[in-house]
C-alpha cells in the first residue's frame, strides 16, 4: 500500500514567497518593538494545561473547544500553547520579575488551536505579539497600540486596516453592564445559540463576541458600556483616546469588541480589515488586569495585543508586497583547476558580507543558466591561474578585475 506523506489537517509548509514573507513580518515587527523598548522572550511552546485553563477562562472558545491538551508519558497534562499572553505572565512569576516591572516582552512563535481550517485559520499558526507587564497607566495602552500601528504600516499593509477599540470598563462598570445584559438577553434568551445560552450564565458579555448570525441580531439591540461605566473608568478611556490622537494613530469605537479570551478590562481593540474575507481580524489585544495573579504573582496590571502572522503574510501578498531574496554573486571557474581560487574567492565575499553561490558541477553553459535562474546580479569568471573576469549581468559589461576589486565592487 502505497501512502503519501500529507501534512496534517490544518498545518502548512511555508517554503518559498511564503516563507520569504512570514519572515519578514517577523524581523519587522521584533525591529519595530525594539525601537519602543520591547525585548524579546522565548517561552515554552508547551506549558501545563492550568496555566491555559486558568490563565483564559473557560468560558473562553479556545478553552472549551480548541486547546491541543494530551497527557505525556508522566501522567502530566500538557497543552501546545493556543496564545503566548499566559505564558509570558507565568514566566514573569517563574522568574521572580514580578518586582522589576515594568517588563516590556516581545514574542514571535507557532501557536496550535484545533480549529475549522480555511483560509488564514489554521491548527498551527503563528503570532507575533507584544506585553507592557506592570504598568497601569492609559499612555501604556496607547503605545503599545502605536506599536502595533508602525509595525502595519512598515509592513505595507497598514491601507484598509482599521483600529476599532472599546472599553470593557472596571470591575464596578462591568457589574453593571452584566446585569444590564442579562437582563437583555434573558428576555429573548429562546432566541440564542446553545453557546450563547451557556455564556449567557458565565460570561453574558462574550455574547457581544457571538459569530452566530441569529445571535447578532440580538446583539445589534444589547445596550453599550457607555451608561455604565465609573468616572474612572470613562476618564480611562478618555485618555488612551487622548494619547492615541497624540501618537498619531487613527480609530474608531466599535462598542462590540470584547475580545476572545476572558482576562481584559478596560481597553480592547483590534485591527481589522475587509481584505480576508471572514478572518478580518489581524491583531488584538486589550488590557488584563488579573492574569499574573492567576499565575500565582502578585497583581500586575498589564497591556499587550497578539497578531496572527499569517494573515499579515496574506495581506502582504494582496498589496503586493513580496520581499524577493538576495541576488547572489555567481563564481563561475573555469575549468577543473580553477576550482581552487575560485573557493578562496568565494570565501572572501562571503567574509564581505557578499551573498554569493557556486555551482557543484557543470560546464561553463550550465553553470551560466543556473546564475540567471538564480536572478544573479553579476559572474565572477575565475580561472586557473586566479584571474578574475567580473561581468554585471544586467548591462552585460566585464572587465579584469583583482580580488580585491572584485569585493570592493560588488559592496563588500
Ligand atoms: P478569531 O476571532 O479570528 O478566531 P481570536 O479572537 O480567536 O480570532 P486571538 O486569540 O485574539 O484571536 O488571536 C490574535 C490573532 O491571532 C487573531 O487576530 C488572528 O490574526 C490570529 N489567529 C487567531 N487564531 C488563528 C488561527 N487559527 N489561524 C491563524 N491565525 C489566527
Ligand atoms: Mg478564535
Amino acid at each position: 500500500m502505497s501512502s503519501k506523506m500529507q501534512p496534517v489537517r490544518g498545518t502548512r509548509d511555508l517554503i518559498g514567497a511564503d516563507a520569504r514573507r512570514h519572515h519578514h513580518v517577523a524581523e519587522t515587527a521584533r525591529h519595530t518593538a525594539g525601537l519602543y523598548g520591547f525585548e524579546e522572550w522565548f517561552t515554552p511552546i508547551f506549558e501545563d494545561t492550568g496555566v491555559f485553563a486558568r490563565g483564559l477562562g473557560d468560558t473562553s472558545d479556545v478553552v472549551s473547544k480548541e486547546m491541543y491538551s494530551f497527557e505525556d508519558r508522566g501522567g502530566d497534562s500538557i497543552t501546545l500553547r493556543p496564545e503566548g499572553t499566559a505564558g509570558v505572565c507565568r514566566a514573569l512569576v517563574s522568574n521572580g520579575l514580578t518586582q522589576t516591572l515594568p517588563q516590556k516582552v516581545f514574542y514571535a512563535g507557532p501557536m496550535f488551536r484545533y480549529e475549522r481550517p480555511q483560509k488564514g485559520r489554521y491548527r498551527q499558526f503563528h503570532q507575533i505579539g507584544i506585553e507592557v507587564l506592570g504598568a497601569a497607566e492609559p499612555l501604556a495602552d496607547a503605545e503599545v497600540i502605536a506599536c502595533g500601528w508602525q509595525i502595519l504600516n512598515r509592513l505595507g499593509v497598514a491601507d484598509g486596516v482599521v483600529l476599532e477599540i472599546n472599553t470593557l470598563g472596571d470591575d464596578a462598570s462591568r457589574d453593571a453592564y452584566r446585569a444590564a445584559l442579562v437582563e437583555h438577553f434573558s428576555a429573548q434568551a429562546d432566541k440564542l445559540s446553545h453557546d450563547s445560552k451557556l455564556r449567557l450564565e458565565k460570561n453574558p458579555q462574550r455574547i457581544l463576541d457571538s459569530k452566530d448570525e441569529g445571535d447578532r441580531a440580538i446583539v445589534a439591540t444589547a445596550p453599550t458600556i457607555d451608561a455604565y461605566l465609573t468616572p474612572e473608568a470613562a476618564a480611562f478611556f478618555e485618555a488612551v483616546q487622548k494619547y492615541l490622537t497624540q501618537f498619531g494613530v487613527p480609530f474608531r469605537r466599535n462598542p462590540r469588541i470584547v475580545r476572545g479570551l476572558d482576562y481584559y478590562s478596560h481597553t480592547a481593540f483590534e485591527f481589522v480589515t475587509d481584505r480576508l474575507g471572514a478572518q478580518g481580524t489581524v491583531m488584538g489585544g486589550g488590557r488584563y488586569n488579573g492574569l499574573v495573579e492567576e499565575m500565582g504573582g502578585p497583581a500586575t496590571p498589564s497591556v499587550g495585543w497578539a497578531a496572527g502572522m499569517e494573515r499579515l503574510s496574506l495581506l502582504m501578498e494582496v498589496v503586493g508586497n513580496n520581499p524577493q531574496p538576495p541576488r547572489p554573486v555567481a563564481v563561475i571557474p573555469q575549468g577543473d583547476a580553477a576550482e581552487t581560487p575560485a573557493l578562496a574567492l568565494i570565501q572572501k565575499l562571503r567574509q564581505a558580507g557578499i551573498t554569493a553561490e557556486i555551482g557543484y558541477r557543470g560546464n561553463l553553459k550550465r553553470r551560466m543558466e543556473r546564475a540567471n535562474r538564480q536572478n544573479a546580479r553579476a559572474a565572477l569568471f575565475v580561472d586557473e591561474a586566479g584571474a578574475i573576469q567580473l561581468k554585471d549581468l544586467d548591462s552585460g559589461e566585464q572587465r579584469a578585475v583583482s580580488e580585491d576589486a572584485a569585493v570592493a565592487a560588488l559592496g563588500g
